[in-house]
This record gives C-alpha cells, structure tokens and sequence, in this order.
C-alpha cells in the first residue's frame, strides 16, 4: 500500500483537527450545499486513491459537524483523546477481524486487558465478564439478552434453542423515563416494549423506588445510571435489594453515568449500582474513544456466554482463551479494545478521574453563569448535564436556533417535564474552562437579543 496516500491522509487529518476549534460548528450552509458533488452515477473507471481522498477532504471535512472539539456540546458526545485516535489509525491498517483469538491475537489480548481495567476503573464485581459492542444500544441488547437467558432457565426454559413461543412470561420493568434504546432492545428480544411496566419517576427522574409492583416469576428490572437529561441516577441500592430478594435481575443502562465510578467525588452517585447484575455503557461518549464503541458488562458470564454463543461450526477453531465473538451478538468485527486500551493507558486512573471531574466542573460552571444571568435551570447539576429555559417554550425554541447558527458551540433542545429547554452536555476531554466561558458569553448574548 502507497505510504504516500496514508501519509497524505494523516495531513489532512491533522490539518482538521488542528482548524476544528476555529471554525463554526455546525458546518455552513455552502459546505452543505457542496455536498452535492457526491450524486453522481456509479463511477464506470477506476480513479486515482490519492484523488479520491483529496474529494473527501476537500468536500467531505467542511460538511463534517465538529463533533469531536471542544465546544459541542449536543445529545451526549465525547471526543476523541489522541492516543484512542492514533490507536485507531494504526487498527485500522492492521485491519484485524476481533471475532476469534485465531484470528487475532493482539485483539484478542487487549480486549482481555482492557476488560479488566474497565472492570477495575468502574468497580464492578471481579468476576463480571466483558463485551466490546458497538454502544449502549448494544449493549443493552446484549446484557438483556443474558437476563432473558438467566431468568427463563431459572424458570426452566431454554430461550436459546426454544425461542419465546410457549415459554412463561417475563416481566420486564423500568422508571418512566427509560431511554428509547432500552425499549428497542426489549423489543428486537421479543420482550415487547409496550409490555414493560413503567414505574413513576420523581422530579429529576429518578424510578420511585416505593412505587415498585411485587415482584413474582421471571422478572428483568431496568435501572438508569445517568438520566440523559438530568443526569440523575436511580435509587440502586433500594431497588437491587427488593428485585434480589424475588430472584430478579437488574440491569443498568448507564451509558455515560457509570463513569461516575472513575472519579473519586461523584462515585457516591453508585451507591448500590453496582449491586446489579449488568450493566451497559459507552466508550464513544465519556471515554472520548472514537465512533463506534460500547462495552457491556454481565456479571455471570455463564449467562452472557449462553445468551450469545454460536452453536458448534467445524472451521471456526475455538481456543482456550476468551473468544470474544461468545461476548457479543457480532461474529466478525473491528478490534474495540485496541483504542480502549490506548484511551485507558494514556489517561490511567488519574487521568480518567479528571477527564470525568472536569467535565462535571464545566457542567457547573456553565449552571452558575446562566443562573447568573438569569436563567432558569431546571435539573440538579450532580454530572454533566444542564438543562436551561430561556424563557417560555417558544423563547428557548428560538435562541437555541440562534446559538446553533451563530456557530461558537452547538447545544441541542429537549423536553423535560413538559417544557422546552437547552440541554447542554460535557463530555469532551479536551473542552476547557476558557471554552466555557467562551460558549456561555455567546449564550447570554445572544439569548439577550432573541428571547
Ligand atoms: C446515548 C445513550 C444510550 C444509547 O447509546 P448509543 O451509544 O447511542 O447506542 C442509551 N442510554 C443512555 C442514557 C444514553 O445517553
């Protein structure tokens, strides 16, 4: 392979990471109208690689959203540290296939290590087993699929080779403000989403934990570490107790809140998270890994490896080591762990614990100054999470518009409660002070002249 184009691609790469934080965020309407270049018919001859790159950056780099700067701070995205970045630069010249140990031994050992870092960092039990998936969505998928497994065979039935058709019912609980992904989840696992039942929330969203039916027959429950609005985290230690004592099992989608874990002061907020019985998070958000990457973690691995191994096939050569394909719904895949393991040996345990800290901080910081001047915040800023109203619903419609074109940062809107708001999220690792300061003077001004 030319070691020109790749070096011609790693300068065009870092010329846009070096012109991301100049430039408008959102990308501008004549980028975007660029973007046309790209419909043509298919190609009927061969064109020139280092051509074909030169088309992507030229077009493709300024319709891109500056997603991984230091000022986005829409939905829940992080950004990527440089050693994830450049480790997933070389992966992808490696171009391992992640599925089997045979096929990649390097994958196959990262993986094992990263695991037992993220195990370690985010003070699961030891013996909880480790999945490299895609993200949360996946994750969920993957760890509910192992409940599926665990609670019907506790009921005598194998999900596995009987599917649902005449099996005892499962009942499946979550809080009111379960996230869409976790319904999607139960529905691709013939669970139902309209067969789960909702638990009241209280004011940041919380799962009431007295307002839990009694518990009888196989049963899931779904807590949320992280409330993608709020922030907020469910009342664990409660609900983990009641759901145990029935045989129960507990999930958490903790797609960004379980990094809480890492850092020193904001671990109290996983007070009995870690009770549960898996658990399903994110590397793409708070790890700052790049897209895509999730990590789901199952504390009886007996139960993930039944929920998600393949039944024998003569060319796949299985090893003594851990295959990672018996971890995940995927058989072939990319190698996760590579840019896990870069991600957590850059930052190590301080490291990850500021990274997770900072952004909280910047999460307040960017409370207090809207407070300041005047605005209402409606969640208890405990992560990263800020939801501001700038007035009615009609007003905080239209400076988030105005924010959005003018361009310093990029925040999205939400409905919480019944209102409109901003919700700012902090969750890149290279976001600063000054760049809030930055982002909330333009917030203010502008929210001055347009609400
Ligand atoms: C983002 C998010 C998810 C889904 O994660 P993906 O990485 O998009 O699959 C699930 N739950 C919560 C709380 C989230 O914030």
């Amino acid at each position: 392979m030319g070691i020109a184009l790749l070096r011609d691609a790693a300068d065009r790469a870092g010329r846009y990471a070096t012109e991301l934080d100049g430039r408008s965020v959102f990308p501008t309407n004549s980028a975007l109208d660029s973007l046309s270049v790209f419909d043509e018919p298919v190609p009927d001859h061969p064109d020139n690689p280092a051509s074909v790159l030169a088309m992507l950056d030229d077009f493709g780099s300024p319709a891109t959203v500056a997603m991984s700067g230091r000022r986005y701070f829409g939905f829940v995205i992080g950004g990527s540290l440089p050693a994830a970045l450049a480790a997933n630069w070389l992966a992808g010249a490696w171009d391992q296939n992640a599925g089997m140990a045979i096929c990649s031994p390097i994958s196959a050992k990262l993986e094992d290590v990263a695991a037992a870092w993220l195990v370690d960092l985010l003070a699961l039990p030891a013996e909880t087993q480790v999945g490299f998936v895609t993200g949360a969505s996946m994750a969920s998928f993957t760890a509910l699929a192992a409940a599926r497994h665990a609670v019907l065979a506790e009921a005598g039935w194998n999900v596995e080779d009987d599917g649902l058709f005449g099996a005892p019912p499962v009942t499946v609980i979550v809080g009111d403000e379960v996230h869409i992904s976790v319904l999607k989840a139960l529905s691709m696992l013939g669970l139902g989403r309209n067969r789960a039942i909702r638990i009241p929330v209280d004011n940041q969203g919380r799962m009431r934990a007295d307002a839990l039916p009694d518990i009888k027959g196989p049963t899931i429950v779904c807590l949320q570490a992280g409330n993608v609005n709020t922030g907020a985290f469910d009342p664990a230690k409660q609900i983990c107790a009641a759901a145990h004592k029935r045989g129960a099992w507990v999930h958490v989608d903790g797609a960004f809140g379980l990094w809480a874990a890492a850092a020193p002061s904001l671990a109290h907020l996983m007070d009995g998270v870690q009770d549960a019985d898996s658990w399903a998070t994110d590397g793409h958000k708070w790890l700052n890994v790049p897209y895509d990457s999730g990590f789901v973690f199952v504390r009886n691995g007996d139960a993930l490896r039944a929920a998600m191994s393949t039944t024998h096939a003569a060319y796949l050569v299985e090893t003594v080591n851990r295959e990672p394909c018996h971890f995940t719904p995927e058989l072939s895949r990319r190698a996760r762990g590579v840019e896990t393991w870069a991600a957590l040996k850059s930052l190590g345990r301080s490291g990850l614990a500021e990274m997770i800290e900072s952004a909280c901080r910047h999460a307040k910081q960017f409370a207090r100054g809207l407070q300041t001047a005047g605005y209402q915040i409606a969640n208890e800023v405990v992560l990263n999470q800020v939801l501001v109203s700038f007035g009615d619903d009609d007003a905080t419609r239209r400076v988030i518009a105005a924010i959005q074109a003018e361009g310093t940062c990029w925040c999205g809107p939400t409905i919480w409660q019944g209102r409109s708001y901003m919700r700012i999220s902090v969750s890149c690792w290279a976001t600063t002070t000054e760049d809030v300061e930055i982002s909330l003077a333009a917030m203010i001004r502008i929210a001055s002249q347009t609400a």
